[in-house]
């Protein structure tokens, strides 16, 4: 029989939430183990297109409601963890591209030119012209306007990795997870049979957390999923281009982030307005041809002659949206020591840690002295979509 553990928190699902939040309660001094049923960011995260939000894009919207929105900080708190000093030493996770790009393949339409000439952007988005364009960009067949956004692009595989690192010995590989209840109250979770008692439980689980909540009796917070049929381009000629490019409408038309693959090649990998619920109902390989008539029209100095394609499709998981939910901020629900939620975003991870950490600090949830972990089975690591498929 396992033994039982310990630990001041236990979570669920190691994602980038999970993974941010427990190296961020162990560098404050709390035990932790994280638990995972398939493989270390291989849900959503390793599957995004790992742009650090800082909430330009909702410019689009004319929605961007400025500095209240949790969003607005998100690239300087990545930026000061990248560099080493900053909430969580991520130091050696590799930085794709210091901004992301909007374009406009025409001229903008009038209301978005002064917005952007507007006090609220200034900063955050400037234009950019010549050499300062994205090297994808730069053919003299380009015409459009350019703006950089203050926002960062990273590696998402090697941010698991480090997260990974910084788990030390509190990750386990579990399936199987029941409620571990004292008098009716939950004091912790069964997980393959081995009981972890807690002083908190947080689900982190994104997708799998109704399934989640279903095993434990409960059927709140609700959650949704938004579904994705996103476009892997794989070639020789393509280079890094990260840009959201703008259409007529409140989403971008396409957005394009460029990822190395292993064998030294550049992916582009393609989401926006063409992965939703057009492309959602599209069969692959009209998907693809979709992909190919946008790219030729938008950019048709790239040689896509020798370009191999996938597509992927993925879910988004975030909480029921009502009325209440703001959609640039992390989600939390608390029910007695247990506490869900969903971080809308990548981005967004640093903001789900610090609303579990006040809710700790507001109940008086100090680091208890638990006893060092049995050796544990460890999950593996999640692997990019583009390696899986165009190996
Ligand atoms: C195509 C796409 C592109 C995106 N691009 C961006 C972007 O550019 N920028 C951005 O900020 N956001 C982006 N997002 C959103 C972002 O990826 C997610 O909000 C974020 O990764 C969610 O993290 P998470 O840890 O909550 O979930 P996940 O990464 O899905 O992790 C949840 C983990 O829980 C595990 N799990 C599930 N059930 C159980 C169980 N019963 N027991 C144990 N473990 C369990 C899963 O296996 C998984 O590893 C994108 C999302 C998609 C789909």
């Amino acid at each position: 029989m396992p033994s039982v553990i310990s630990t001041d928190v236990l979570i669920v699902g190691a994602g980038v939430a999970g993974l941010w939040l427990n190296a961020r309660l162990r560098r404050q001094g709390f035990s932790t183990v994280l638990v995972e049923s398939a493989t270390l960011g291989g849900g959503q995260s390793v599957k995004s297109q790992g742009i650090i939000h800082g909430g330009a894009k909702y410019a689009l919207h004319g929605a961007l409601t400025g500095a209240s929105e949790a969003i607005a900080d998100m690239p300087r708190r990545w930026r000061e963890a990248l560099a080493g000093d900053g909430e969580l030493d991520l130091s050696g996770v590799r930085l794709l591209s210091e901004a992301h790009y909007l374009w406009s393949p025409g001229t903008l339409a009038g209301n978005l030119t002064s917005f952007f000439a507007s006090k609220a952007v200034r900063g955050r988005v400037d234009q950019v012209k010549g050499d300062q364009l994205p090297p994808a960009l730069q053919d003299k067949r380009f015409k459009g306007k350019v703006y950089r956004l203050a926002e960062l692009v990273i590696d998402v595989p090697s941010l698991i990795q480090r997260l990974a690192d910084l788990a030390g010995d509190g990750l386990l590989a579990g399936q199987h997870i029941e409620p571990l209840l004292e008098d009716g109250l939950l004091v912790g979770l069964k997980v393959d049979a081995r009981e972890i008692r807690a002083q908190r439980i947080v689900i982190s689980a994104g997708a799998g957390t109704a399934t989640l909540l279903e095993a434990l009796g409960l059927s709140q917070p609700a959650m949704q999923r938004r579904p994705l049929h996103m476009i892997i381009a794989k070639g020789p000629g393509l280079k890094p281009l990260y840009a959201h490019c703008l259409g007529g409408g409140t989403k971008p038309r396409l957005t394009i982030t460029t990822h190395p693959a292993a064998d030294g090649q550049w992916v582009w990998y393609l989401g926006g307005d063409i992965a939703e619920a057009e492309g959602v109902a599209r069969e692959p390989a009209e998907q693809i041809a979709t992909a190919q008539k946008e790219l030729a029209q938008l950019l048709p100095w790239i040689d896509l002659d020798t370009v191999q394609w996938a597509t992927l499709r993925v879910d988004r998981a975030e909480p029921l949206q009502t009325g209440l939910t703001r959609p640039d901020n992390a989600f939390l629900a608390e029910q007695g020591r247990l506490l869900v939620g969903w971080p809308t975003k990548l981005a967004l991870a640093p903001d789900f840690a610090d609303r579990v950490i006040s809710a700790l600090q507001r109940d008086g949830i100090q680091p208890g002295h638990s006893a060092p972990l049995p050796e544990l089975p460890k999950p593996p690591m999640g692997i990019p979509a583009w390696e899986q498929l165009l190996p």
